[in-house]
């Protein structure tokens, strides 16, 4: 073998710090928090990222050790993002939406050693004291000393470590494989699995992300990420942002209020949101009742959950422009983008920008037929499990939970029906523990709430299959009127709206309307939720047809 001549540069985080340290002093980084808007930049933060570093050390933090966050999306946690990884530990974002059983498992199997915690999100750790001996010590991320609150150990002030260390921390020589961060899946079935980022999986992520024909997170751009940082990194946007050196706000605890992220996005100037499909529809009713308007928006990143038609035309004719990406935990996340290829005629745009899109640079995809494991054509038609592969893809889990996610050659199984079509664009049928059976094939849940949510009364729906003794599952919506709308609707009404949308055997057997639907701890619906509380479907009396 003949080498190349180039240089072995290790990819790791220590590089984006290196570029905000060298480039991007002067980009602000903002917080909205209790007392008001909070503001530093880049160069205030990097000696604090480097006294961070120093005090994790002094407590005893060694490479490969997991430190977990419990925090907002705030500069702190931003400072953790740096300071962990970059000292060689591995960052833990602990999901604080979670039941405690759950966290107190994930500390567990995580063995996390420090714990670093919102004051505001004191009372969701408080249940777990007792409960996670690998924790050694608390740190409290606010503006002073901790108060002494019952039941709770002694607590270390974030500002007080920091404020005792120097400002030149001697950063290690890291390794690329090393591991830098941390993240559970949901446990949507099971417990949640830790899936472990590398440095180099990070970097080579991050580059990714600014890809023009990815989310292009531009110097430029002012961007609030909606999407949590517990939420799969933040969909990669800290780091993109620290190497592109943009501008960021966070939203801290009022991430998810439609009001404070149009306030932000107009103080802050934002051009450049994420955040999932749920969301947008809260932000889009709020823009539509207020009559305000963000024109210097540029891009809505919208992934997580297939975005509604109805959803996209909102925002369109709000001037929002959504760029719809697919990814998952494991895929770190981003694994397509929704861009509209050149030539593309005009009317053919908003189809191919409901789709999942076209997988991004760098990964690798297929679609194969799950029992059998036969691959399938790229033909629009043809429908099976997504698998991927590629340097920011997971080849396992922490303590190797679920070996047979990965394929005999190495391919990453998603649990995600698609068909693909012949010029690569990615259309997510459904998961396959979403997917409605009846009679012998399938219904797909998400095709057929967005039929539902394309009704002008309606703002969100929800759709499950129940048992059925005829066709072992039905379709059942759970349908959100729009509040002017609230026992103004019926069932009748839906059905027939849907009669020339969908084949005639997916009209539901029953439409039950709601308050709300049932949220995941990342805002997604929870159909578990749904599933476990639905009462059977009345047989026979229904107005949905059926084959
Ligand atoms: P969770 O299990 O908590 O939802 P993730 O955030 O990792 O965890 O979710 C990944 C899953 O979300 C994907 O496997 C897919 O089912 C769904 N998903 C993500 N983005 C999209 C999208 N754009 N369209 C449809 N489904 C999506």
């Amino acid at each position: 073998m003949v080498e190349g001549l180039m240089q072995d540069y290790e990819l790791s985080l220590q590089h984006v710090l290196w570029r905000i340290e060298r480039l991007h002093q002067k980009k602000e980084v903002v917080t909205k928090r209790d007392e008001g808007i909070h503001r530093t930049n880049y160069g205030e933060m990097v000696p604090r990222i480097n006294r961070l570093a120093g005090a994790l050390k002094r407590l005893g933090v060694k490479p490969g050790d997991r430190v977990a966050t419990l925090a907002w999306n705030n500069n702190r946690h931003l400072e953790l993002y740096y300071a962990v990884p970059c000292m060689g530990a591995v960052l833990h974002t602990l999901n604080l939406r979670l039941f405690p059983q759950h966290l107190e498992f994930i500390i567990n199997d995580a063995e996390d050693k420090v714990l670093f915690v919102d004051q505001s999100l004191l009372p969701i750790l408080k249940p777990l004291i007792g409960k996670i001996p690998t924790i050694q010590t608390i740190v409290l991320l606010a503006e002073g000393p901790a108060p002494a609150a019952d039941g709770m150990p002694e607590m270390l002030d974030y500002e007080a470590l920091l404020a005792a260390e120097s400002e030149g921390y001697p950063w290690p020589k890291l390794s690329e494989r090393m591991a830098a961060a941390m993240c559970y899946t949901s446990g949507t079935t099971g417990n949640p699995k830790g899936v472990v980022y590398s440095h180099r999986s990070q970097f080579i992520h991050t580059m990714g992300v600014l890809q023009g024909d990815n989310l292009a997170l531009q110097e430029s751009d002012s961007l609030l990420p909606v999407v949590p940082m517990f939420h799969a990194n933040s969909w990669g946007l800290p780091y993109a942002a620290g190497m592109a050196g943009s501008k960021v706000v966070f939203g801290g605890r009022f991430s998810a209020d439609p009001k404070s992220i149009v306030e932000l996005a107009e103080e802050e100037e934002v051009t450049f949101l994420a955040g999932v499909p749920t969301v947008w529809i809260a932000l889009g009713a709020y823009l539509n009742e207020s009559g305000k308007r963000l024109p210097r928006v540029r891009t809505v990143v919208c992934g997580g959950s297939a975005v509604p038609q109805a959803l996209m035309e909102t925002m369109d004719a709000l001037g929002l422009r959504i760029l719809h990406a697919w990814g998952m935990t494991e895929t770190s996340p981003l694994g397509s983008v929704a861009r509209v290829a050149a030539g593309t005629k005009p009317e053919d745009e908003l189809r191919l920008r409901l789709t999942q899109g076209r997988v991004a640079p760098g990964v690798e995809i297929r679609i194969c037929e799950p029992s059998t494991g036969e691959e399938l054509p790229w033909d629009g038609v043809a429908f099976g499990e997504i698998q991927v592969r590629g340097p920011w893809i997971a080849r396992g889990y922490h303590n190797g939970y679920d070996p047979g996610k990965l394929t005999e050659d190495g391919w990453f199984r998603t649990g995600d029906v698609a068909k693909i079509t012949p010029d690569g664009y990615i259309v997510i049928v459904d998961r396959t523990k979403d997917v409605i059976k009846s009679g012998g094939e399938w219904i797909s849940s998400v095709e057929l709430e967005n039929a539902v949510m394309a009704h002008p009364k309606i703002m969100e729906a929800a759709v499950i299959g129940l048992p059925h003794s005829k066709w072992d599952e039905r379709p059942v919506v759970y349908a959100v009127p729009k509040p002017e709308f609230k026992g103004k609707v019926t069932q009748e009404e839906i059905v027939e709206f849907l009669k020339d949308k969908v084949a005639k055997w997916w009209l539901p057997d029953e439409v039950r309307f709601i308050d709300e639907v049932p949220k995941t701890s990342v805002g997604k619906f929870d159909k578990k939720v749904l599933r476990a509380s639905a009462v059977p479907i009345t047989e026979g009396a229904t107005p949905g047809a059926r084959r």
